[in-house]
């Protein structure tokens, strides 16, 4: 108990404050909200708390649909190497149900976030084991943490679509990729510095066109509060039994927001920097397994296919690229410079199986690996984190 007491003050006490990002704590956001609220922040006891949910489905194949929301709370006072550990987490809520909660998350969350914000109000008369002494503990939303489309559940931001990007907004730079039959989110050289050499590489990402332009600006908590402010939303089933979907009509002002955020019941909530944050190795799992099977030319899964030929075509872009037509509705499809043949395909597979690498930081990833049939399955975050990041000395041996 008494040390427990004494780890909530670590981030204020024996955190090493050299400038460089290792918790929560050395983050602008953190520094901007205590600044902000000093009642807060004035007693380090007081926790942060860290909101993330993301659905499952415990019966995979025999319920596709069914999914299963655990709501968790983390307090992230704790040093860095307590604060994700089990016993730390706190599950508040757990949504079961024959799908995907949806918007109607919210009326789920409402009692959570209801003793959240007395909490943060008002406070608990609490006993602190280290100091020995009674005090009034404050509690604080940090921030959510989830992926992308579990952001649109929690937080009601378009994540898909022409205005899929919530850092971008109105912004976005998308278009329809009309073989693909997907939304294509493009002008990434816009985040880079100013100077930076693919800025000016034209041929190589979009029709000849230099990018002088610099990133969008996100929203500010002021500006979301105000442009959701008069939303109303509908939740549940409508009495006749049907799921209230509104559709979108031609002309209609595009929609950012589906609905007002629940979270803004917090007073502070609008002046938090950086309310909702994407789990990045999730993302990075996703890419980096895009790239093993375009790699390895998985049938089915690589995203040199046909259409994205076609798409290129018609597009007027990447010539090299575009399908070669060899006979009434078939044609080739010329290698991408990053192609390899069989014979490199299986020495690529070789090297993953045969790799060291440092003790605790992936699984065993030569499971995951078969040689003889050129396909790596299976691997996990950790393991996609430490195959995407840049080759580090003695990671391979
Ligand atoms: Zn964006």
């Amino acid at each position: 108990m008494e040390k427990s007491a004494k780890d909530c003050m670590w981030h204020a006490d024996d955190r090493t404050k050299d400038g460089l990002l290792r918790h929560p704590a050395d983050s602008p956001a953190w520094k901007h909200f205590d600044a902000i609220h000093t009642d807060f922040s004035k007693d380090s006891r007081n926790p942060k708390l860290i909101i993330t949910s993301d659905g499952f489905n415990p019966f995979r194949m025999m319920n596709s649909t069914y999914s299963i929301w655990p709501v968790i709370a983390i307090p992230i006072n704790l040093p860095p190497w307590f604060c994700m550990k089990q016993p730390n987490f706190i599950l508040s809520l757990l949504i079961p149900g024959p799908k995907s909660p949806g918007k109607d998350i919210d009326v789920y969350l409402e009692p959570l976030v209801n003793e959240l914000d007395s909490l943060f109000e008002k406070g608990v008369r609490t006993y602190d084991a280290f100091k020995k002494e009674h005090f009034q503990l404050h509690v604080v939303v940090h921030s959510t943490i989830s992926d992308l489309p579990g952001l649109a559940t929690l937080a009601g931001v378009a994540t898909s679509g022409e205005h899929g990007c919530p850092k971008c907004h109105l912004l976005t730079c998308s278009f329809w990729l009309t073989k693909g039959k997907k939304t294509c989110y493009m002008d990434h050289c816009r985040f880079l510095g100013p100077n930076h050499r693919y800025r000016t590489m034209d041929k190589a990402f979009f029709n000849g066109k230099v990018e002088s332009r610099t990133a969008p600006d996100p929203l500010t908590g002021d500006q979301v509060n105000s442009l959701t402010e008069n939303i109303h939303t509908v939740f549940g089933k409508d009495p006749k039994g049907k799921q209230t979907i509104r559709k979108r009509k031609r002309g209609d002002p595009p929609q950012i927001f589906k609905r007002r955020s629940i979270w803004f019941k917090f007073r502070y909530w609008k002046d938090l920097l950086q309310p909702h944050n994407i789990d990045a190795m999730h993302i990075e799992k996703n890419v980096c397994d895009n790239i093993m099977n375009t790699l390895l030319g998985i049938d089915g899964k690589t995203k040199d296919s046909i259409n994205s030929s076609q798409d290129l075509q018609l597009l007027g872009i990447r010539k090299d690229l575009h399908p070669v037509p060899v006979g009434k509705d078939t044609f080739d499809l010329p290698p991408a410079p990053y192609s390899m043949n069989p014979k490199l395909r299986k020495l690529f597979c070789q090297v993953l199986k045969e790799a060291r690498l440092p003790y605790g930081y992936v699984s065993d990833i030569r499971r995951n690996v078969n040689v003889k049939k050129k396909k790596i399955i299976g691997l996990k975050s950790h393991d996609c984190h430490i195959l995407s990041q840049k080759k580090k000395k003695n990671c391979f041996h």
